[in-house]
């Protein structure tokens, strides 16, 4: 078979017409016209492989000089075979023996059609089997090289650990290869353009076009992380020598796409190292107008009420607290507080839920000395006698920590009133009474643990935390997420995330949470917590329903 190879891009065609790769709006043609060469001219001009072992199982094979767009190719060995991945244009005797001796080809694929190169040949010479998105087969059958091929779409397992998956973006097929092993067992991917690793081996970028410089829309951007996100990978093998993200790539990866978004929805503020240096800069740098709720108190304010010895002001909402991990996972409710009573270092609140008919007790102590006991009273003949419904518990002091609260809540039918009492030193004060609505209720969840503060961010008027049931970070400390939106406009979207690297690459370990706009009261949401290793970290995230920015407190 008589083979051009196209001068601009290095596909093969067995056609000199129009190169139908380059005369796509993602190539480009030359100002002079369409110019094709063989692969005898190509080695006339003294083109050759170049071969270099990546890491244990993936070798390099590019040319040299680079020629046409100048992919490296990628063999990946395993004990079942190996598959060749994005196939350089130019392809020698000496190319097919460096192959052979590291095990031959079974399978050849590429990440998107400007990298189908040489493909064909490949194929020939070891009988191997070509395997090309579904969605992209037709600028394949058009090159009219390739003999036959094996259709795929969304993922393949190709060899035992090498999937290939489906991704879209920059052409609806565009894929890369995940090898489970690679990155020292981490895995990593083989991206192509599909992610594309940036000059600075530092982040990763999207293209609908690369040489023409059109941006992919935020959708498919979307798309590709949502492709690859559940998979684990250190480490990203762009499609080319010097783009390779060695470490921490799936973290820089979705940070990328964030920082992506970002600049799409023009909300990109400079790095905040700019905006210390440049007070210029101070209108990017603040929040933006979306975040122009401010009103209300930040949810510090409301923990700092919480510890207020005796404070004059009620908090503003209530709080779910959790037990243990995944307790309260996917709770998400809204809490309006009815009364509050602060006494000698102890508070006592009462919760209830608009329109359900169940309470909470929460109760905290600053006092450094004292204990206090809280119980949850209930009367069913409008006050005239009351009983108490809850534990009768005690919560010690914690000299300069925060003792947040432990928390009952009660279940009674429509019309029973209940009340928060606090004993301490022999003298019990109550909250006003609250009469319960009718309505769906949710199980007594008695005997919860304390809850200790300790990272708080806002992000406008969503506002998140980090509180956990141990005041200390210890091998059993557990960590939860608290939401807190005080926007009339806005639902806050919130989650938990951890790290095992100290920051480097977070994970989400929670669901996502709701917390939505109220008007007149306080919303808040709780995460599943999560139980924390001592070297772990864990941080509270949020987003607006309307975005996809997120702000997240410190790690704990
Ligand atoms: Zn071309
Ligand atoms: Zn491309």
């Amino acid at each position: 078979m008589k083979v051009w190879v196209c001068a601009t891009c290095g596909n093969h065609s067995a056609t000199d017409a129009a190169c139908l790769i380059c005369a796509d709006e993602r190539q480009w043609v030359p100002r002079t016209g369409q110019r094709w060469t063989t692969l005898a001219e190509l080695a006339g001009e003294g083109h050759g492989p170049d071969v270099r072992p990546l890491e244990p199982g993936l070798t390099g094979i590019g040319t040299t000089p680079a020629f046409a767009i100048g992919q490296r190719s990628v063999l990946v060995q395993t004990v079942s075979g190996n598959l060749l991945w994005d196939p350089s244009g130019y392809i020698d005797p000496a190319a097919v023996d460096a192959a052979r001796s590291l095990g031959g080809v079974r399978y050849v694929t590429a990440s998107h059609p400007h990298f189908y190169g040489s493909m064909g040949m490949w194929q020939r010479e070891f009988d191997a089997t070509v395997l090309v998105p579904e969605a992209d087969a037709s600028w394949l059958t058009a090159l009219g090289v390739v003999t036959s091929f094996t259709p795929w779409s969304s993922r393949l397992e190709v060899l035992p650990g090498v999937t290939l998956v489906q991704c879209g973006g920059h052409f609806p097929g565009s894929a890369v290869v995940h090898c489970a092993s690679a990155a020292s067992g981490a895995g990593a991917l083989l991206s192509g353009d599909t992610i594309m690793v940036t000059p600075g081996e530092d982040r990763a970028t999207f293209s609908w076009s690369v040489p023409n410089l059109l941006p992919m829309s935020a959708a498919p951007v979307r798309g590709v992380w949502e492709a690859v996100r559940s998979l684990p990978f250190d480490r990203v093998y762009g499609g080319w020598w010097n783009r390779v993200l060695y470490s921490d790539a799936k973290g820089i990866v979705e940070r990328s796409v964030e920082r992506y978004l970002e600049h799409l929805r023009g909300e990109a503020a400079p790095p905040s190292a700019l905006c210390q240096r440049f007070a210029s800069l101070s209108h990017y740098c603040g929040h933006d107008s979306r975040n122009n709720n401010h009103r209300g108190p930040s949810l510090r304010t409301f923990f700092r009420k919480l510890l207020t010895v005796g404070g004059a002001a009620a908090a503003a909402g209530g709080l779910v607290l959790s037990t243990t991990a995944p307790a309260l996972a996917d709770t998400t409710d809204v809490y309006v507080q009815k009364a509050y009573l602060g006494k000698s270092g102890c508070n006592v609140y009462l919760t209830a839920v608009e329109g359900h008919n169940y309470a909470s007790l929460m109760y905290n102590n600053v006092h450094a000395g004292v204990t206090c006991y809280a119980q949850l009273e209930r009367s069913t003949n409008h006050g005239k006698t009351w009983s108490r419904v809850s534990g009768y518990d005690a919560i010690g002091s914690r000299a300069g920590t925060t003792t947040l609260a432990k928390t009952y809540s009660y279940y009674a039918g429509g019309g029973d009133e209940v009340r928060g009492c606090l004993t301490v030193k022999g003298g019990t004060s109550c909250t006003t009474a609250v009469a319960l609505s009718g309505g769906s209720g949710v199980p007594a969840q008695e005997a919860l643990s304390p809850s200790y503060l300790h990272e708080v961010a806002a992000d406008g008027a969503c506002q998140e935390a980090v509180v956990s049931t141990s005041a200390t970070k210890s091998s059993t400390a557990t960590g939860s997420a608290v939401f807190l939106n005080q926007s009339s406009g806005h639902t806050c979207v919130g989650w938990l995330e951890r790290t095992k690297n100290n920051g480097k690459t977070w994970y989400v370990e929670s669901g996502t949470h709701s917390a939505g706009s109220v008007s007149g009261a306080t919303t808040y949401a709780i995460t599943a917590t999560y139980q924390d290793g001592s070297s772990y970290k864990v941080r509270a995230c949020v987003r607006y329903s309307n975005t996809s920015a997120k702000h997240c407190t410190a790690g704990w």
